[in-house]
C-alpha cells in the first residue's frame, strides 16, 4: 500500500556533504522525493517535532544539534514508506546500526545519527503537518 513518511537529513550529514548519497539511498530503493526543502529551524519547531522526547536528560543537546544548522526535510512516498524508511535508516545509534544502512554506513554516534524518519501512520501524519502543512 503506497504511503508517506517525513524524513529529515539532520545537520551533520548536510554539514559533511552526505545530502547526495543518502537521497540516493531513498531513490534507489524505488521511493519518491513528494516535496523537499533545506532550511535551518529553530527551538520551537524542535521541541514540537521531538515532543515525544523534551523530557529526556539528553534532550537540550538533542535541541542545539538539530537547530545547529541547516538540514533537509522530506516528504517520501512508497509501498510501506514509514516502514521501508525506517529499514532503510537502520538503528537509532549509528554504533549498532546495521552496516548497510543509512545510519550504520554514515553515522557512529547516536545523536548524530544522519537522519530521521516517521515511525508510525500517527506520526507520519503529524510530521507531515508540522513541517510541509501544504501537504497535510
Ligand atoms: P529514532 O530517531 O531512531 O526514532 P528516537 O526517537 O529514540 O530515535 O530518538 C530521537 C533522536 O534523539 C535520535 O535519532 C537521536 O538523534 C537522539 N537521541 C536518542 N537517544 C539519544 C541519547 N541517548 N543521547 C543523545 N541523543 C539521543
Ligand atoms: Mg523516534
Amino acid at each position: 500500500m503506497s504511503e508517506r513518511t517525513f524524513v529529515i537529513i539532520k545537520p551533520d550529514a548536510v554539514r559533511r556533504g552526505l545530502v547526495g548519497a543518502i537521497l540516493s539511498r531513498y531513490e534507489t530503493k524505488g521511493l519518491a522525493i513528494v516535496a523537499l526543502e533545506q532550511r535551518v529551524i529553530g527551538p520551537e519547531l524542535a521541541d514540537a517535532h521531538y515532543a515525544e522526547h523534551i523530557e529526556q536528560p539528553w534532550y537540550p543537546s538533542l535541541r542545539d544539534f538539530i537547530t545547529a544548522g541547516p538540514l533537509v526535510a522530506l516528504i517520501l512516498e512508497g509501498d510501506s514508506a514509514i516502514e521501508v524508511v525506517r529499514l532503510v535508516n537502520g538503528a537509532t545509534d549509528g554504533r549498532k546500526a546495521a552496516p548497510g544502512s543509512v545510519r550504520g554506513d554514515f553515522s557512529l554516534s547516536n545523536q548524530a545519527n544522519v537522519v530521521h524518519a516517521s515511525d508510525s501512520p500517527g506520526s507520519a501524519a503529524r510530521e507531515i503537518a508540522l513541517w510541509f502543512p501544504a501537504f497535510a
